[in-house]
């Protein structure tokens, strides 16, 4: 089987390498924008993008109610968020209370219990000593997810602080948390303020009109399809787009579909009827709808049924969403459609890395020279085994003066073997002690969101894997024609480098 290894730094065209790099659309396969006819928005965090800290931490504190009020200890609400403590990416380990960054081979890099980093042993000992099956642990996917997972750990770190306080296992904990959150979205404890300032949770790019617009220009369809229920949606698509543009003075202007309470990732998967609501009203209307118009909202439905409905083929359908799961992985095996990830934290990362480019080349550098050293060292080891060999045999041979030249020689090649051996160590704690400082500039704990040291992250590998392009945000798409064909380089394998 081909083995994915990487790409060639390629050549960037002139409109490309004069964006910056958080501007630009990635591309893992190649894809032509002038054979799309449809192209879908998924909405919380693609087209919405939320004020993190503010929207998690609501997130968290009501959760946190929910939990006291169940009977945990009072002395919970203590608890703080802490936006800056997880990344996306992450692996959960519900039975031990545990946090894992995992390479692209499934190797645990980075472990953290609570608040405290596991040592390298006990990582070895807990995860990498036998096969590690990634299905077995919790991914942190959503944004959404962040919240909870950080309430998570600080409850295990508030366990770990104050034995016997909470009676429960790492486990049951977990359970209460899915149940408090399902709770606060039910009712509505977490809805209702972001319904009632959007302003403050929710961010306004101001370039994602037109970027829309381009698209529609080019006759391209635009649908919106949303897990989130009419009244919520209703109200961030208001906010992001109402009066934003002349042309289009209501959001759904822009959509000739929206879909609504869509159930993804189900609905790439299922068999659900589409359900019509008046967009006013919310009311359903009454019978299975035999087409889709832009006169009403719909709920439900399944992919399939939409292409019916609509006659795009999947590969003319463009999915834009954020979360590898439910809108990336299942849109492309399933239905294959085209999909476009948005990788918001690219946002935040991609300024950073560039800042640090010169440590990159030097770690680079330093890997070469440790590979040679490392060669040289094997060379020595072997003329050495070599010589040992050679002098004993001598020594049988009745030859003691050839043995003895032999054996001096060696004590030679073993003083410059240990230099080597020594300069080798030296060059790997350096490379050890860049990357560490590298990836501490980007997270102070859990480093780059798509590496682990000198690894891809398996966040990256499932990028790789599943979306066609990536960005940063929706409205990077008014860099480029809509009729761009975007070109992947060609995959290389190590014998053509
Ligand atoms: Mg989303």
């Amino acid at each position: 089987m081909k083995k994915r290894i990487g790409k060639l730094p390629g050549t960037l065209n002139p409109v490309t390498s004069k964006l910056a790099r958080w501007q630009r659309i990635y591309v893992n396969r190649s894809l032509n924008l002038a054979t799309v006819r449809a192209v879908g928005f998924d909405m919380d965090h693609t087209l919405a993008m939320y004020n993190r800290e503010a929207f998690e931490a609501l997130a968290f504190r009501e959760t946190l109610k929910k939990f006291i009020d169940a009977g945990y200890p009072a002395a919970l609400s203590k608890l703080e968020f802490n936006p800056d403590f997880l990344i996306r990416g992450l692996l959960v380990d519900i039975d031990r209370g545990n946090l894992l960054k995992v390479d692209a081979h499934k190797y645990v890099k980075i472990a953290f219990h609570g608040h405290t980093r596991l040592d390298k042993e006990t990582r070895h000992r807990l995860y990498n000593n036998a096969s590690f099956k990634a299905y077995e642990f919790l991914s942190v996917d959503t944004f959404f997810a962040l919240s909870e997972v950080q309430l998570f750990t600080e409850i295990v770190d508030f366990m770990r602080r104050f034995p016997g306080k909470v009676l429960k296992t790492f486990r049951e904990v977990y359970a209460d948390l899915r149940k408090f959150i399902d709770l606060s979205h039910a009712d509505g404890s977490i809805k209702s303020h972001v319904m009632r300032h959007p302003d403050k949770f929710i961010k306004r790019d101001k370039y994602l009109a037109s970027a829309l617009v381009r698209q529609i220009d080019s006759g391209k369809s635009l649908f919106l399809l949303t897990n989130s229920a009419l009244d919520y949606t209703n109200c961030v698509m208001s906010y992001l787009l109402n009066d934003a543009d002349p042309d289009f003075p209501h959001w759904r202007d822009y959509f000739k579909y929206s879909i609504v309470s869509a159930g993804k990732p189900g609905f790439f998967m299922g068999h659900a009827n589409f359900e019509a609501l008046n967009p006013e009203t919310g009311k359903a209307i009454k019978g299975t709808p035999t087409s889709l118009t832009s006169d009403f909202v719909y709920r439900g439905g399944n992919a399939k049924l939409f292409q019916e409905l609509t006659g795009f083929r999947g590969d003319e359908i463009l999915y834009v969403g954020d979360h590898i799961y439910g809108d990336i992985i299942q849109s492309k095996g399933v239905v294959n459609w085209r999909t476009m990830l948005v990788v918001e934290e690219l946002d935040t990362e991609l300024p950073k890395l560039e800042t640090l480019r010169d440590s990159f080349d030097a770690i680079q550098k330093l890997l070469a020279t440790q590979e040679s050293v490392g060669e040289k060292l094997q060379i020595l080891r072997s003329k050495i085994a070599s010589n040992a060999r050679q002098a004993k045999i001598a020594l049988q041979n009745g030859e003691a003066r050839k043995s003895r030249y032999l054996v001096a020689g060696n004590e030679r090649l073993i003083e410059q073997a240990s230099a080597c051996d020594e300069e080798e160590q030296t060059l790997a704690k350096t490379v050890r002690d860049l990357l560490a400082e590298r990836e501490s500039k980007v997270h102070p704990v859990w480093g780059e969101l798509m590496k682990v040291g000198l690894e891809r992250s398996r966040f990256a590998n499932q990028v790789e894997a599943y979306a066609c392009t990536y960005t940063s945000r929706v409205s990077n798409l008014r860099y480029y024609s809509p009729h761009k064909r975007f070109t992947a380089f060609f995959d290389t394998l190590p014998h053509e480098i």
